[in-house]
């Protein structure tokens, strides 16, 4: 999708490095890290968000994805999210699953 941030990510348009990445999607660190690790997972195709996404194929791709990059990386706990619109956090409309570890994560969040 034009303009989208993630979707120029994916085509290369803005160069980064992919940690993982397989048919349906790519993971990268975040510009701005919260925690030792902290990666984002988005799918290739745009979806704006969870509300938004209705391709089955890609649900479970994303948590393949997850269960894939972590194995990579030699990380057996973490917290993953996925906020959905802005009052709950969400800055980027292209549906991404951020992955946290490497301190100790806290819950109930903040
Ligand atoms: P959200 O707040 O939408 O759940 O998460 C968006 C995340 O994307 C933020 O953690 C932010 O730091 C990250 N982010 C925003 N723009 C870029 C970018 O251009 N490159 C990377 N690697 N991360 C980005
Ligand atoms: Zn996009």
């Amino acid at each position: 999708m034009e303009n989208c941030i993630f979707c120029k990510i994916v085509n290369k348009e803005i160069p980064s490095k992919f940690v993982y990445e397989d048919d349906d999607t790519v993971a990268f660190n975040d510009l701005n890290p919260q925690a030792p690790v902290h990666i984002l997972v988005i799918p290739k195709k745009h979806f704006a968000s969870i509300n938004e996404l209705d391709d089955e194929k890609v649900m479970s791709a994303l948590f393949k994805a997850v269960k894939n990059v972590t194995k990579k990386l030699g990380i057996e706990e973490y917290r993953t999210v996925i906020n959905t619109g802005e009052s709950a956090g969400q800055t980027v409309f292209h549906i991404h699953l951020h992955i946290l570890a490497g301190r100790p994560l806290n819950w109930p969040p903040g």
